[in-house]
Order: C-alpha cells, then sequence, then structure tokens
C-alpha cells in the first residue's frame, strides 16, 4: 500500500511522513478514526516506514520490504485483532489463529474491511470479537525477538477498542517498558474504552473523516426498517409488532448497536427540528410520514426516549436477549410518543 492509493486524508500523510523523514519515530502510535480509513494508513505508514528507497513522500513500491508489506508478509509485521470462536476454532480464539484469515481479508479488501465485514468473512456469527490475553502473549514474545529484517518490529492492533482488561494491562507493561525498534500502532474507532493509561502512552492521531458522514447514516436499511418499526409504535398491533422485532432482532449484535445508534441519532435530529427548526431526513419514502414524525419528539419525551435507546444499546453491548430487550424498547417509546 502506497499513500497515493488512499483517497484524500493529505493532512494526515503528510503528518505520518514528516513524522518518519524527521526520524522521530514514537513506539506506541494510535490512528483514531474509521477501520475503513486507518488501515490503509497504517499499511501505507508501514511500508513508508520500512522502504528502501523512499521519494516524493511516499515508498517506492518497488524494494523487497515495500513488496513484503504490501503483501503482509513481511516477518517483522504482526497483527492483533478480535477473534470468537469459529466452526474451526472452537475454544480459546486469538490472533494467531487467525492470520491467514486476516491477510486475506485485508488483501481482498485492501485494508478497507471494516469490523461487520471482518465478523462475516470470520464466520462468528452473532458471537462479539475480543482482543484477548492470549493476543498480549504473542505481543510480547514476538515484539521480544530480534527483528528478522533488522529494522523495525511492528505490531498493529485492529480494533483496539476490542481489547479485553487483561490484554490491557500486559499492554500497559510492555508500553511502560517498550524495546527498542519496536513499534506499536493501535488503530480505534472510539478511544473511549481504552484505558486512560494506555491513551497517555500513545502518541494519537485522529483522522477527519472525508464527507463528515458516518457510517450508520449512509445505510439505507436502517432508514427503512427504522420508519417500519416507529410507525407500529403508535397502533401497537402485538403480532405486528413481534414480527417487527424478530427482524431487528435477527440483525448481529454490531449491527443491532450501529442501528439502535442510528435510531437514537435520528429522535435528536426530529428533536432539533421540531424545537428549532433544523432540518431533519427521515427517508421513509412517505413525505407525509417524514413531515408529521419529526413533530412528535418534543421536550416531553426527548428525555424519555433518549434513556430507554440508550438502556437498549447497553443491554445489546452486555449480550441480553435482544428480542427481550427491542420489545421493552418498543413498550417504553410507544409510552414515550403518547407524552409529546
Ligand atoms: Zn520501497
Amino acid at each position: 500500500m502506497q499513500f497515493k492509493d488512499i483517497v484524500g486524508q493529505r493532512d494526515t500523510i503528510q503528518r505520518l511522513t514528516s513524522i518518519i523523514d524527521s526520524g522521530r519515530v514514537s513506539h506506541a502510535q494510535m490512528l483514531l478514526g474509521e477501520a475503513e480509513v486507518t488501515m490503509p494508513l497504517a499499511w501505507a505508514y508501514l511500508q513508508y516506514l520500512c522502504c528502501e528507497n523512499r521519494h516524493d513522500g511516499d515508498s517506492c513500491g518497488e524494494c523487497p520490504s515495500c513488496k513484503k508489506i504490501a503483501s503482509l508478509m513481511h516477518p517483522d509485521l504482526h497483527f492483533i485483532f478480535p477473534t470468537a470462536t469459529t466452526s474451526r476454532v472452537k475454544e480459546k480464539p486469538w490472533s494467531g489463529e487467525f492470520q491467514g484469515e486476516f491477510r486475506d481479508f485485508m488483501l481482498q479488501t485492501q485494508g478497507r474491511g471494516n469490523i461487520d465485514d471482518w465478523y462475516e468473512a470470520l464466520g462468528i456469527e452473532n458471537k462479539q470479537g475480543l482482543i484477548r490475553e492470549l493476543d498480549a502473549d504473542s505481543v510480547v514474545s514476538a515484539l521480544s525477538l530480534k527483528a528478522y529484517e533488522g529494522g523495525w518490529r511492528m505490531m498493529v492492533v485492529w480494533m483496539a477498542e476490542k481489547m479485553n482488561e487483561s490484554f490491557a494491562n500486559k499492554l500497559l507493561k510492555t508500553l511502560e517498558e517498550p524495546l527498542p525498534g519496536t513499534l506499536i500502532m493501535l488503530l480505534c474507532e472510539s478511544d473511549e474504552r481504552l484505558l486512560p493509561t494506555i491513551r497517555s502512552r500513545v502518541q494519537t492521531i485522529k483522522l477527519k473523516t472525508e464527507s463528515g458522514e458516518t457510517k450508520e447514516e449512509s445505510n439505507p436499511e436502517f432508514a427503512e426498517m427504522l420508519v417500519s418499526w416507529l410507525r407500529m409504535l403508535f397502533k401497537l398491533k402485538m403480532k405486528e409488532l413481534s414480527a417487527q422485532v424478530d427482524k431487528m432482532a435477527g440483525l448481529n449484535r454490531e449491527q443491532l448497536k450501529l442501528f439502535l445508534q442510528y435510531a437514537l441519532k435520528v429522535m435528536r435530529d426530529c428533536f432539533l427540528n421540531s424545537a428549532a427548526g433544523v432540518e431533519c431526513h427521515l427517508g421513509s419514502g412517505d413525505e407525509k410520514f417524514d413531515a408529521q414524525f419529526p413533530k412528535m419528539i418534543t421536550v416531553n419525551n426527548i428525555e424519555l426516549i433518549e434513556e430507554a435507546l440508550n438502556d437498549a444499546i447497553f443491554a445489546v453491548e452486555r449480550n441480553a436477549y435482544a428480542k427481550i430487550a427491542l420489545m421493552e424498547l418498543s413498550f417504553r417509546m410507544s409510552k414515550a410518543l403518547k407524552k409529546r
């Protein structure tokens, strides 16, 4: 991967190349932004770092190092990423078990795959992937080895927010006593879940989104699902509602969480529309509904609605039974809508 293969992100690329050009490469760095953007950047960055013939602010793409990094076959480049049990790996899943799958996935998507794409490629169905203690042991051993190529030993932690506590504690030790010639790169979509002690030990580069549009907003399936659910909350016919809830509960956990976050954002937009006339687009395909619905969200119910949605998001994160969480949410929302 070369910087020239990346669309946009010119400011970030300039910052990354200047870190390397100035020879002040920190041993722990974090790229904060969507996985689709951070992975290609990290890939091009490490290729630039190892290139034997850098020129014009990019790697050459031709030297042996470039070729090894481009094919993700560099012996000193290691990846840690979330995993879960699969039909093949029935217990103790960790990144080491899935290196081949991960490399294929990244080569196929050219680093632009996101966490849902990865879970699908991995075939973990509705389970939540995690980065665990076993992964941490591999960080320590890989980084304490002598570099095969005599250069940097590089460890990329993809979707770092998926690390559990024992991984975080071991990582912290490595960050506190860095080995010379090692580079740990965390790629993270949201750093709120990282220990503050980790955040304070990494040099963070926060990425700008290209369009300012979030992933959830661009999912037309979510818009359709949300609108049909909202319609049902007014009449509350149990049979129909139950079928609708089944459909929503059929999303995998990550998707369901994104859907609920999307719903929360739409509710806030609707409130801003009714309270302050800020434009909002429900995208139901029914102009009357789009015009009428935002009026239902007022100062009298926005807090109740936010609370109900946040509780549901929390329940989904905690692996609660999705259908029950969604039924409860439906009743609370229905009640709140009547309070306008
Ligand atoms: Zn090169």
